[in-house]
């Protein structure tokens, strides 16, 4: 970010050239940095999953949450997945990266189910990224984390991203119908960013679509992307295919994307990703609120 903004400062040629270089240089040093803090971090634990809850817009009801991965660097604080991810990708990290977050989401939606903190049709989504699921052995992985936590593969969803789908490989289209045999549902993660289409979605048997925070944050304002969320969700409903909302960041929104006819949303405007503790605090306090108006429909936050 420092180096964008010292280009956009310096309008003189040369000034321009030198302050270039050096921000070139200062990434290849931050990423250098990054990869073997990373390492370190993995071994060390450093990193936390945060969960986002995942609201039914029809009834106000909590049906699932999204596990949101943070690393707590002992110097540098927080970092958000933004800044990490593409190294841990390009260097083959991800994988054992992307291990740990299936294992300890599973674990951990099994805590929530035995602390009685969510029901039946909750589901705990897991970001995968293409790299891990491409070079890694995704379906053992995910068995292994279900088998070992005793947890249900009907609470699993996989938030998978377009260009998996584009790729339309033998070997990744194989890995998808395996994992849904075992039970496990798929989601395509900020859908309308890629160039895939709703007919792959049908042919990998991709069973919930989330619509990308750019077109959900434009629909108060720009009709022409409440048409498009409008178009993307009767198609999805005539395919069978659920529709999750991100990015909400107003009651306003919710409403209108209820409207749109719109099953599920996320987003600030009910809360930020949270910590296990605050999560837990979050559906106690929600259990209690559904218990209050006999679970009545509500999109309020
Ligand atoms: P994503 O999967 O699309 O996750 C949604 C992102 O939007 C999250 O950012 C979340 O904090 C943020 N968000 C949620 N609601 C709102 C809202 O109302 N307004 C705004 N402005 N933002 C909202 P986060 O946690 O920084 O994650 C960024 C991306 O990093 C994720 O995008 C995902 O692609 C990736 N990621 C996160 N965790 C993992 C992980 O465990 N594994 C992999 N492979 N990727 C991950
Ligand atoms: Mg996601
Ligand atoms: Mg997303
Ligand atoms: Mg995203």
């Amino acid at each position: 970010q420092a180096d964008i903004a010292m280009y956009h400062t310096k309008d003189s040629g040369r000034n321009n050239y030198h302050f270039f270089n050096e921000a070139m240089h200062q990434r290849v040093q931050d990423r250098l940095n990054i990869l073997s803090y990373l390492h370190e971090g993995l071994s060390k634990r450093q990193f936390e999953l945060y969960y986002q809850p995942k609201i039914d817009l029809a009834t106000g009801r909590i049906i699932g949450a999204e596990a949101l991965i943070r690393w707590h660097h002992p110097v540098r604080g927080l970092i958000t997945p933004d800044d990490f991810i593409p190294v841990a990708e390009q260097s083959g990290l991800i994988e054992e990266m992307g291990t740990w977050v299936v294992e300890e989401a599973c674990r951990y939606c099994k805590q929530c189910e035995e602390l009685g903190l969510i029901e039946s049709d909750f589901t705990m989504a897991v970001n995968i990224s293409p790299v891990q699921f491409s070079r890694g052995a995704i379906t053992e992985v995910v068995d292994e984390a279900l088998k070992k936590n005793g947890l249900a593969a009907q609470r699993l969803e996989l938030e998978l991203t377009e260009s998996l789908l584009i790729d339309n490989s033998a070997s990744i289209k194989r890995a998808l119908l395996q994992l849904r045999k075992l039970g496990v549902e798929l989601a395509i993660d900020d859908f309308g960013t890629g160039y895939s289409n709703l007919g792959y979605l049908k042919a990998f048997q991709v069973g919930v679509l989330k619509i990308d925070r750019s077109f959900i944050s434009k629909i108060l304002e720009a009709e022409q992307s409440r048409i498009l969320v409008e178009a993307i969700i009767q198609v999805a409903s005539r395919l069978n295919i659920k529709v999750v909302a991100e990015g909400v960041e107003s009651q306003q929104m919710a409403e209108a994307l209820f409207v749109l006819g719109c099953d599920q949303a996320q987003g600030f405007h009910w809360t930020r990703p949270l910590n296990a503790m605050k999560f837990e605090k979050y559906m106690r306090d929600h259990q209690r609120e559904q218990r209050r108006n006999g679970g009545a429909p509500t999109l309020q936050a």
